[in-house]
């Protein structure tokens, strides 16, 4: 079993359905309400966990129902747990989600996801060492990516960066991580000023750049190479990019060539947009092994 560390967020999603969104001081009655656990952080270490990895989870859930909810859901899951700590001063990441009118709107509250500084992040230092990849995204403080960067570095860790949700980062983590994997968008902000061809160019094997139902794009050295996504029919996309980079780093950790990791991680994330929800969609490994085939 290869072992990944997770360093990221985790939260509770709070979803309502409502024929109607309310407009400012009006109340209208819904439909339906549901708790869901989310977050990135999370979502790619339950990923990570139902692909057969050994998982360990770094981050920070509040003392209160939903951390108690988060983390059995981790639990349940397969994903160790030591170093996800309840803090009292803080409430546990919420996402408040009103699905309405065909559309979504979301308020994100961060809560306890900005206790996961460089501080904290540094007593789970032995499981980042004993890790063979680890893994990491964008809800969690900037500098704690930046330290990560670091760390991995000095430790001789590979680091895969998720760059989402969408925000710049320094040429200090793209230089020290082994592998970075923005979607379109997150690419467009990260190398704003230069065409995406000559972002992957500048970067061989090093970024990867998922483009949806299209696949995941690279500069192999030589050129550059779409690894097709697989044509299912798409229930919910909501988690697509989360399975994905779980897979490619359970195949990278597993030794997988770049691009039998990026087919095992494009069939992984097609067998998730085929349910509902983000975890709720999230392959097991004899799944994907046999779609695969
Ligand atoms: P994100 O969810 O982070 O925005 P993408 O939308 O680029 O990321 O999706 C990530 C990966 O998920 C894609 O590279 C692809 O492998 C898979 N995927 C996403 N949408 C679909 C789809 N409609 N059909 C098949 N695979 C998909």
């Amino acid at each position: 079993m290869v072992k990944v560390a997770v360093i990221g967020s985790s939260s509770m999603d709070l979803v309502v359905t409502s024929a109607k969104r309310p407009g400012a001081g009006e109340t209208v009655l819904g439909d339906s309400f549901k708790t869901v656990p989310g977050g990135k952080g999370a979502n790619q270490a339950v990923a990570a966990a139902r692909l057969g990895a050994e998982v360990t989870m770094i981050g920070c859930v509040g003392k209160d129902h939903y951390g108690e909810a988060i983390l059995q859901n981790f639990q349940d899951n397969g994903v160790h747990i030591k170093y996800v700590e309840p803090v009292t001063e803080m409430e546990s990441g919420t996402a408040h989600i009103i699905l309405a009118e065909g559309d979504n709107s979301i308020v994100v509250v961060k809560g306890a996801n900005d206790a996961v500084t460089p501080a904290y992040v540094k007593r789970a230092k032995p499981a980042i060492e004993q890790a063979d990849i680890v893994l990491i995204q964008q809800e969690i403080p900037e500098e704690t990516v930046e330290y990560v960067a670091d760390l991995c570095h000095e430790l001789g860790v590979p680091l895969l960066l998720n760059p989402a949700p969408a925000r710049p980062i320094s040429s200090n983590v793209i230089e020290r991580a082994a592998f970075i994997t923005p979607n379109e968008h997150e690419a467009a902000l990260l190398f704003a000023g230069m065409s995406q061809g000559d972002a992957l160019k500048k970067y061989p094997e090093k970024v990867f750049i998922t483009e949806g139902k299209r696949g995941v794009r690279y500069f192999n050295g030589k050129h550059e190479v779409l690894v097709p996504a697989y044509p299912v029919e798409a229930v919910d996309t909501t988690g697509a990019g989360d399975t994905f980079n779980a897979a490619f780093a359970v195949a990278l950790a597993e030794g997988k060539t770049i691009e039998e990791s990026l087919r095992f991680a494009n069939r992984a994330a097609s067998l998730s947009v085929m349910k509902f929800g983000a975890q709720g969609g999230m392959p097991l490994r004899q799944e994907v092994e046999e779609a695969i085939r």
